[in-house]
């Protein structure tokens, strides 16, 4: 018997397929609608509940989802409020509240599935997505309510009679279409629950498993099992981050961490959000131990509205640099639904942003004045994220330069004021700037790092990939500070104390030993420069310009080939006109000078690492014989 039959209230004849169409790509979504709809329902009824309008027993307020492969329907069942059926047309027919002609003027701008359901509620249709036909059983809470069933076959005209469920509740009835077939299957219906739904507040069954429990005594009075099935809960109702931080140990946390990501290494901390003013943010960030692949650790942070999973792609909503952390963040404030543009310029959106930066860094700031020791220990894995916030957002860095650290050569660590500190009284040059030192690799650039120690320098460590950024964001905020890497230059000119002293050679001397040498070397790539050093220096030192060397470095970083990078690699060699083997070279007769400058040049060569092939074999084999 036919109550009642009409037309949905929007004035096109049809507009499901457009909203097929245009949600096609994110269809799975209409189970996150239909189930999220669910817990509304039922949370409402609880809230009734205890507010003593409701005064029936609750019972297990649990969500059902169920597949039926051969009926092809989908069922989504709940024990919520339920609707009469006066309920239905003003909440189900009545699709866009802000009015049809509107409706489709918007939906031309839409730019994704979730913008339409947020923009018109929608939530509901999104089930047309996947199905030819929907029907609706239920039956509402209020004294004496009547079942109401609504089915609607995908055209705008609906039909409204009475129903047949029984108790409280909605069962919400999709007859898929033959191109979604694929969630008929348990597994992919399983997949996308565990997607959305694994944090809902209410609990969600699908299917049944198998458990063992206790089934009384055999004759040694061992207890025996049996095994049967019981409802598959599928998502924790109380997740940690809605519950208060007093109530958590860190096995907790540890706990969630790992169910989130569970091949990860562990973090190396959390911080535990927690706001209702002037914005509602719950949720907790882990910082992960990092790799230097940036790339491929972002988008770890998940997005959830209420406990239900809306998206990881959380890129406009946290800063850029805190991408790098993993968790959750859980926040009715966030505009879900509407385009990145929008979000962007959000002001909620903002005020989450900066809140989430400053938390963080208030973090890191405890944890370094608590127990610097431990820090100082996990800095190669903090020290990554900080820099890169410290470079990328200037609010960050202003609060970052208290717990920001080098490290030198001998793994200690410094604040940036106590390293001005340090090296301030050694390392100021005739113009006042202070000259940080720094290699990229110790081992690699011995020679240079002693010949800096032995005067009293000291030498930071920068061999994070990040460093080649960083040092240019130091330079730009510290004040008369320059960094230099040791092999930049000799020691001499690095740091420039007074005018250089002459050295002793004549005009004449000077050009012949350059001869000497450039026809040694023989590469017009190795620019030969005699100068005075000291005489208990290296004789031959090879340098590349700092300048040069960031412009490739950069150049490299960047990936593409530009002018610098296209550039061949230039070097200076510095001859030291005080050293007593170079006087030698120039006392020595011409058919030895030769040779012993390229012996002198190998050996700088060698030192820098750069002594490689057949060049090195004619060395070793030449130092043989000088043996
Ligand atoms: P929204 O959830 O954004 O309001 P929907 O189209 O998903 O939009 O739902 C429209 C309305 O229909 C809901 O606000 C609610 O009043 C009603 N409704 C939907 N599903 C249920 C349900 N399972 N139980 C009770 N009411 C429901």
């Amino acid at each position: 018997m036919v109550q009642e039959k009409g037309t949905i209230s929007i004035n096109t004849e049809n507009i499901f397929p457009i909203i097929k169409k245009f949600l096609y790509s994110d269809n799975e979504i209409f189970l996150r609608e239909l189930v999220s709809n669910a817990v509304d329902a039922t949370q409402k009824l609880k809230r009734l509940a205890s507010l003593g309008h409701y005064s029936k027993d609750l019972g297990e307020l649990k969500i059902q989802v169920s597949v039926d492969a051969k009926a092809k329907t989908i069922t989504v069942s709940d024990r919520g409020i339920g609707m009469t059926a006066e309920e239905i047309k003003k909440y189900i027919n009545q699709i866009a509240f802000s009015g049809a002609t509107e409706f489709l003027e918007k939906f031309k701008e839409a730019k994704d599935a979730n913008e339409i359901i947020g923009r018109f509620g929608l939530g509901f249709y999104s089930a047309f997505m996947v199905a030819d036909k929907v029907e609706i059983q239920t039956l509402s809470y209020q004294e004496g309510a009547e079942p109401a069933q609504w089915l609607c076959d995908g055209s705008t005209s609906f039909e409204i009679s009475e129903g047949k469920r029984t108790e409280t509740g909605t069962d919400v009835i999709l007859y898929i279409n033959a191109e979604s077939e694929e969630f008929l299957q348990e597994h992919r219906i399983q997949e996308i629950l565990n997607k959305y739904a694994k944090f809902l507040p209410v609990p969600v069954q699908f299917g049944t498993k198998k458990e063992s429990v206790p089934d009384g005594e055999d004759k040694d009075g061992k207890p025996t099992y049996k095994t049967v099935d019981v409802d598959n809960i599928i998502n924790n109702t109380v997740p940690i981050w809605t519950k208060a931080p007093s109530e958590l140990r860190d096995e907790d946390y540890l706990d969630f961490y790992r169910e989130l990501y569970p091949y990860s290494e562990e973090p190396l901390f959390w911080i535990h959000l927690n706001v209702d003013y002037p914005f509602n943010l719950t949720g907790v960030l882990y910082f992960p131990k990092l790799k230097n692949d940036f790339e491929i650790q972002k988008n770890k942070i998940k997005l959830f509205s209420r406990q239900v999973f809306i998206t990881d792609e959380v890129k406009d909503i946290v800063p850029e640099f805190l991408l790098l952390l993993h968790g959750v963040i859980d926040s009715p404030d966030i505009p879900l639904n509407v385009s990145r543009s929008f979000l962007q310029a959000d002001s909620n959106v903002k005020k989450i942003n900066s809140y989430i930066s400053r938390k963080v860094a208030d973090k890191l700031n405890e944890l370094f004045k608590k127990d610097r020791k431990a820090y100082a220990e996990k800095w190669t894995d903090i020290g990554l994220f900080v820099k890169y916030g410290a470079i990328s957002d200037e609010k960050f860095y202003e609060k970052a330069k208290e717990f920001l650290l080098l490290t030198n050569t001998t793994n200690e660590h410094y604040t940036l004021e106590e390293y001005n500190a340090k090296v301030r009284d050694f390392q100021t040059d005739k113009d006042g700037n202070v000259i940080y030192l720094y290699t990229v690799d110790a081992e690699h650039q011995h020679s240079y790092v002693q010949a800096a120690n032995k005067k009293d320098y000291d030498v930071l460590l920068m061999k994070s990939p990040i460093d080649t950024h960083f040092i240019h964001h130091l330079e730009m905020k510290l004040e008369k500070t320059m960094l230099k890497r040791v092999d930049a230059d000799v020691l001499d000119k690095l740091i420039v104390k007074e005018d250089a002293a002459k050295h002793q050679l004549t005009e004449d001397e000077t050009k012949k030993l350059k001869e000497v040498f450039e026809k040694a070397i023989n590469n017009p790539l190795m620019k030969v420069e005699i100068e005075s050093q000291n005489a208990g220096g290296l004789p031959v030192t090879i340098t590349m310009e700092e300048w040069m060397r960031r412009m490739k470095d950069m150049s490299k970083a960047g990936g593409g080939m530009n002018f610098y990078g296209s550039m061949p690699d230039t070097y200076k060699v510095a001859v030291n006109a005080n050293h007593k083997v170079i006087t030698k070279i120039l006392q020595a007769g011409e058919e030895q000078q030769t040779g012993m400058a390229k012996q002198a040049f190998d050996l700088a060569l060698l030192a820098q690492g750069m002594l490689k092939g057949a060049d090195l074999t004619a060395f070793v084999e030449r130092s043989v014989e000088v043996i």
